[in-house]
């Protein structure tokens, strides 16, 4: 008995090893499918109102409450339409899309719900919307984007963002970065993160003044060697 009993078990272990379990991670291909990524504020959606309103809203205005931000896009975020447009065109073309933000995922949900909303498809917290907060590095002590660990975990072949982290983040993932041109609002609100600091006075971590940023937003290439997705081409005295 006892040796049918061995036997099965070996069986058992045999059959399992012969046939093993997929995780989310190692997701089936599907020959010709991009995954593309994007970030969300500044990339998908102009958020800044949302983020200037929160401290109000706040009993610390020092602390961003991004519980409360991450339940407010739909009052005062807006989607950016030609990057919607631009996930409509890659999803009709079968292409698979997925969002990574760097807001903290409290109240995560809500963000899944608005996009769901607005881009027309399911977006889903842990399943296509990622949130991604940055972390510590032990050695440097300086806090940093973890976006390239999602992109990937995910495989993504494209990632899609406005910030100087997000072309990191591609570039250490080993994927192609593609910056989404920030709108000239959400500059002059921050302008950290963003091809150095246009606004800053030139110092050796922002070196970039306006003329030399347009310079490489009319060549179409970011100083991380990334390729510009043109859609706030406005002069500057256009901005609010
Ligand atoms: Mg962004």
């Amino acid at each position: 008995m006892r040796t049918i009993q061995l036997f099965s078990f070996s069986l058992i272990l045999f059959i399992t090893a012969c046939h093993p379990v997929k995780t989310p991670a190692t997701p089936e291909r599907i020959l010709g499918q991009l995954k593309v990524g994007f970030d969300i504020d500044d990339t998908v959606v102009f958020s800044r109102d949302n983020f200037l309103i929160a401290p109000q809203m706040s009993d610390d205005p020092d602390q961003i409450d991004f519980g409360w931000i991450n339940t407010h896009d739909s009052l005062h975020s807006v989607i950016i339409k030609p990057v919607a447009d631009l996930i409509e065109f890659l999803r009709s073309q079968g292409h698979e899309v997925y969002f990574i933000t760097a807001r903290p995922g409290i109240n995560g949900e809500a963000v899944g719900r608005y996009l769901t909303r607005e881009l027309g498809f399911p977006i889903e917290k842990d399943q296509n919307l990622f949130f991604a907060t940055k972390r510590k590095d032990p050695k440097t002590g300086k806090k940093y984007t973890t976006k390239h660990e999602v992109i990937s975990e995910l495989g993504l072949h494209i990632f899609y963002g406005d910030a100087d982290n997000d072309m990191v983040a591609a570039s250490i993932a080993g994927v192609r970065g593609v910056r989404i041109v920030r709108d000239p609002r959400s500059v002059k609100a921050y302008s950290r993160n963003y091809f150095g600091d246009t606004i800053a006075a030139p110092v050796p971590g922002a070196p970039y003044t306006e003329e030399k940023y347009q310079q490489f937003l009319a060549k179409g290439v970011g100083p991380y060697g990334e390729t510009i997705f043109p859609l706030y081409l406005l002069p500057a005295e256009e901005a609010e």
